[in-house]
């Protein structure tokens, strides 16, 4: 069916009131966390995105703080080796993020003077920097009026629509009608925050919802909307061997043999596979007979 000018008009009307509602919630919900403090840097930004991407806000907290106490530029971590970001890592999970930042910060003082560059371009031309951490940055650092579409964004606003969520990448069709109605940094925070509060994934806290009156998803009796999450086995997998050779190395500050490295896995062969990919990959390093970070 062609949409006339005067519907989508309306449509896009009533998906900004929307967010115009959530706005005034997230003014009073609003979690204090200290990437949102007003004396935020660029680069503390930066830092909570990534750390973010696959770990829950209460882990990340901490291990922030100390970085940022640490390393409160780019140019202090720059001077450091990759080693020690990733022994700082602690138990985050997916420590190749480490090696990023570190790369990432030498690149931004070798390319940009030390200071967080504040155009799409050059955000995303940075080691580890993606689509979603790029408009991220720009939003709530810079408070650009960028994308950055993640899970709890893309859930809330495809469940307001009543449209089913695909469970793969982002269409462009889908960045454009987002940008329509997130047109600012706050409009792109409130709609993150409620996705992460209150429309969870699996229990919707639609009794807390400041616009269930207005959700298509939950008029509609909740039809199945959302994307299939599949379990992920941890234990056993490549992913637990790698931490355990990776945490083994974080807890002692000189290097180990390959004997005591073995302690860590049970597997002999699985055990060869993932050190060696560690070291291949600069996660961890040969000195000698022996490894480290
Ligand atoms: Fe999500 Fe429920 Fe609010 Fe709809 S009413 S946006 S499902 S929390």
């Amino acid at each position: 069916m062609l949409l006339t000018s005067v519907t989508l008009t309306r449509v896009v009307t009533e998906a900004e009131e929307r967010v115009q509602e959530v706005v005034a919630w997230f003014g009073s919900h609003a979690r204090d966390l200290p990437w949102r403090s007003p004396d935020r840097t660029p680069w503390g930004v930066l830092v909570s995105e990534v750390m973010l991407q696959q770990t829950p806000v209460s882990r990340v907290q901490p291990i922030w703080l100390e970085w940022m106490t640490r390393w409160p530029t780019p140019a202090d971590l720059a001077t450091e080796s990759s080693g020690e970001a990733v022994r700082a890592w602690g138990r985050l999970g997916y420590p190749r993020r480490a090696m990023r930042l570190h790369q990432c910060a030498v690149a931004i003082v070798e390319q940009h003077g030390g200071q967080v560059p504040r155009t799409h371009a050059e955000l995303i031309a940075l080691p580890g920097v993606g689509e979603y951490t790029a408009g991220a940055v720009l939003a709530f650092a810079y408070g650009e009026p960028a994308l950055a579409l993640d899970t709890n964004v893309r859930r809330v606003l495809h469940r307001l629509a009543g449209q089913s969520m695909p469970a793969d990448h982002i269409t462009h069709a889908e960045r454009e009608s987002a940008a329509a109605v997130l047109d600012t940094a706050i409009a792109m925070a409130a709609t993150m925050e409620l996705g992460a509060l209150v429309c969870t994934s699996a229990r919707p806290a639609c009794e807390k919802c400041p616009v269930v009156e207005r959700c298509q998803w939950r008029a509609a009796g909740y039809p199945a909307n959302a994307p299939v999450r599949r379990s992920q086995k941890f234990e056993g997998t490549d992913r637990q061997c790698r931490g355990r050779i990776i945490g083994a190395l974080r807890e002692l500050p000189r290097a180990l043999s390959r004997t005591e490295l073995e302690l860590v896995w049970h597997e002999p062969e699985q055990f060869g596979q993932c050190l060696d990919a560690l070291v291949r990959e600069g996660l961890v390093r040969r000195e000698g007979e022996g490894f480290s970070l």
